[in-house]
């Protein structure tokens, strides 16, 4: 496993690996890596002769300092998952490699894609994410690169911006990975207490109720529901609670067997934001 820091230096070796008849499958992270990410890892060593991994805080994306300064770092442990999982190349910039002239966001026309949830809890966030992976492509220009369903408006919008860039790389959703207790992994729950763990898990039984009874309740019955089932939780302060479409990730006013709808939940618990999603599409066949 090579250890890339120079953006000229992981430009021209990828280059002789792709001139050798390389294809290249490029895996994004912020580090305190986790079964999720190592997934998207696995698939991308399966689907392609190479795996490039970044590992990259991206100080753009965070709209609150606290959350930056928080961010877990375990580069050590890291790196030592990546070698088990055979990675080829790990590129580790630095802010200044990324920046060199200071951050100079992107404009990319994201169709709306980001006026909701993260987009709307979040400012800047998406213009920060938007740069950095459009940057990575630039640096990296990969045949495919892997995105986790955790990240849902995320996908969705690097789909959008690849698009709009008329990049050649596919885009490759991954299904979210959980811990056993159904709670979505994350690096930010390394900050959660074990209580806030299992207590965590509540959020995953809310979607699995939500996915199981979208055909039995009106869709504003089925919200509230999941709104009354989660504030029994005392510890949990919830941000919001979306039903969209995945397509444009516009509210659907109803689930039916034309629109692929999915829940979307982000909330506090013990000072740590915490997101996750589900299909609502999956017992249509039920009805
Ligand atoms: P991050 O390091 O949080 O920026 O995540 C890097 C990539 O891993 C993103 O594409 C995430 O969507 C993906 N990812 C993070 N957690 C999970 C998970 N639990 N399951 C699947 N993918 C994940």
């Amino acid at each position: 496993m090579r250890l890339i820091y120079d953006v000229k230096q992981l430009k021209h070796y990828l280059n002789s690996l792709k001139n050798e008849g390389n294809s290249i499958g490029f895996v994004p992270t912020m580090g305190a890596l986790h079964a999720g990410h190592l997934a998207l890892v696995r698939k991308a060593k399966n689907e392609n002769s190479l795996c490039v991994c970044s590992i990259f805080v991206n100080p753009t994306q965070f709209n609150n300092a606290d959350d930056l300064q928080k961010y877990p770092r375990t580069l050590e442990s890291d790196l030592k998952l990546l070698q088990s999982e055979n990675c080829d190349v790990v590129f580790l910039p630095t802010v200044e490699d990324m920046y060199p002239q200071g951050y100079n966001p992107v404009g990319v026309n994201l169709n709306g894609l980001d006026t909701r949830m993260e987009g709307a809890h979040r400012p800047g966030h998406f213009s920060g994410v938007v740069t950095v992976v459009s940057l990575f492509f630039d640096y990296v220009e990969p045949h495919r690169a892997y995105f986790g369903e955790k990240d849902f408006q995320q996908l969705r919008i690097i789909q959008q911006m690849v698009a709009e860039q008329n990049r050649e790389i596919e885009i490759v959703p991954c299904p979210i990975i959980r811990e056993e207790n159904g709670l979505a992994m994350s690096s930010r729950n390394k900050r959660l207490s074990e209580h806030g763990k299992n207590i965590a898990s509540n959020i995953y039984k809310s979607l699995c109720f939500a996915s199981e009874n979208a055909n039995k309740y009106a869709l504003n019955d089925l919200i509230e529901n999941v709104k009354s089932q989660l504030a029994i939780i005392p510890e949990f302060e919830l941000e919001y609670i979306e039903v969209l479409s995945e397509n444009d990730l516009s509210p659907v006013s109803e689930i039916n067997s034309k629109t692929k709808a999915r829940m979307f939940v982000a909330l506090y618990l013990e000072g740590v934001r915490l997101i996750d999603n589900m299909p609502l599409h999956l017992f249509e066949s039920n009805q």
